[in-house]
């Protein structure tokens, strides 16, 4: 019998990959009302469900077990298990044994949703058949299908803790900075959970100008690099008549102005999702048609309306603090000044490497939520704040600080479950009231 932790979509994908394959499984919740309940029962009849209290004896009785991302693997009920000499496993490992293509796969802190889709467009365009999911969009187990030519997967620091070898075609961390160090002792446990992406590789993609991304692998294994400058057989930039270019070995390939993606960290972005490309054998002019054509993914600095003069967008996906300094400073040069709203649940209570990008590019920061007083601690020295309960007082407030020219940026550096199911419900309640704000 296997046992599966965890009932959200990953365990779910789980849960029927086994029943495809006739296993036997049992399935493990923490919490005593999981919000999966009615669906399980549905596609589940007569499946034992262990919900709140666990029979632990009935989980070291498992063959092997199958633990969600969501639920650390470090709880006492699974050390218990482990002791007692029970495999705990992810659903990639799972994915990993069963897949007859190679994989592609993508993890870092900031960026892999963004590199992830356009990876598979590129691949698209290509004309391969090309399954796109894993922490984005399907589950990994959900992807399996015999036609399938190429894997391309985005992945979590918490579903590569469970992976022991995933013998990648391509793998890549695309760059490391703080995030979920309510989950990590410390950085660089954080660090080691991403590297583990690079476990039996064929070919690694880095990041030149991040050396966290670096494997620690023999030489022997191919290397392709992206960022920064360009450099003789990789990716970087140029300056071509005074203008910047996305460049392979020096050579200029396309302007940065032509990608609808906003911002240097979209032009690193497309420059490692075309190394990505070029490691797993995508043809140049497939990736390029891919790149010019890819507007980006709702909730990151997505274009919303424009309000009495004043531009808003919505980057509700930007959850930790690299990834709304990336924004900020991607956008702050074709923005006008920037009104920041910050907020809602801190992963982390360092919100001090804002200061300076806020100082230099920013009227006014607007913090609200649970953690509004941690930010407002924290970035003490920036006299522009002010403090707001939620994140429509917030956007009230950031109206009327904003000036004609200036651009409100919901940025907000920690998650949303304070407020929201999750930072997709945060980016349309921002977005409905932008476009009603616009219809005034
Ligand atoms: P992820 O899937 O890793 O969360 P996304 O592609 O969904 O990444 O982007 C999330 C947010 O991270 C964006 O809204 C933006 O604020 C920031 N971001 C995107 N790409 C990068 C990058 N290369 N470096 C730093 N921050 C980035």
């Amino acid at each position: 019998m296997k046992a599966i932790v965890g009932t959200g979509v990953s365990g779910l994908s789980a849960a029927r990959f086994l029943q495809r394959c006739n296993e036997r499984f049992v399935l493990f919740d923490t919490r005593d009302l999981p919000p999966n309940r009615a669906l399980i029962a549905q596609e589940f009849p007569g499946v034992h469900c262990e919900f709140g209290q666990w029979d632990q004896a009935l989980l070291n009785s498992a063959d092997e077990i199958i633990v969600s991302p969501g639920v650390p693997i470090s709880m006492p009920a699974l050390a218990k298990a482990r002791e007692a000499g029970v495999p705990l496993v992810g659903d990639v490992e799972v994915f990993c044994r069963h897949a007859r293509a190679p994989i592609v796969a993508i993890t870092g802190s900031n960026g892999k949703s963004t590199v992830t889709t356009l990876v598979g467009k590129m691949a698209e365009a290509a004309g391969r058949c090309v399954a796109v999911g894993g922490n984005l969009g399907t589950a990994a187990l959900d992807l399996l299908n015999e036609s399938v030519e190429l894997y391309v997967l985005e992945l979590s620091s918490f579903q590569l803790e469970t992976v022991s070898k995933l013998g990648a075609e391509v793998a890549c961390v695309l760059n490391i900075s703080p995030d979920h160090m309510d989950r990590y002792d410390s950085m660089p446990a954080y660090h080691a959970a991403k590297q583990r992406i690079y476990y039996g590789a064929k070919k690694v993609v880095v990041n030149r100008t991040d050396p966290l991304t670096q494997p620690p692998l023999a030489a022997d294994v191919e290397r392709v690099s992206f960022g920064g400058v360009a450099d003789f057989k990789n990716m970087g930039t140029v300056d071509k008549d005074g203008e910047l270019w996305l460049a392979e070995d020096l050579k200029p390939l396309i302007p940065a102005s032509e990608l609808r993606i906003v911002g240097r960290h979209n032009v690193d972005n497309a420059l490692a999702a075309l190394a990505i490309g070029k490691a797993a054998g995508l043809p140049m002019i497939a990736m390029l048609e891919a790149l010019r054509a890819f507007s980006g993914l709702p909730h990151r600095c997505e274009w919303v309306a424009e309000v009495d003069g004043v531009g808003y967008i919505n980057d509700s996906k930007g959850t930790n603090v690299g990834a709304t300094l990336a924004a900020i400073e991607g956008l702050a040069q074709a923005h006008g000044k920037l009104v920041l709203l910050l907020g809602g649940v801190a992963k982390d209570d360092n919100f001090r490497p804002l200061l300076e990008a806020l100082k230099r590019h920013a009227r006014a920061a607007v913090v609200f939520g649970r953690d509004a007083a941690i930010i407002e601690k924290s970035l003490a020295g920036y006299s522009a704040l002010e403090r707001e309960a939620g994140l429509l007082p917030a956007l009230a407030k950031a109206r009327e600080l904003a000036y004609s020219g200036d651009t409100v940026l919901l940025s907000p550096a920690c998650a949303s479950f304070d407020e929201f199911d999750n930072y997709m419900a945060r980016g349309e309640t921002f977005k409905h009231w932008v476009k009603e704000a616009a219809n005034d």
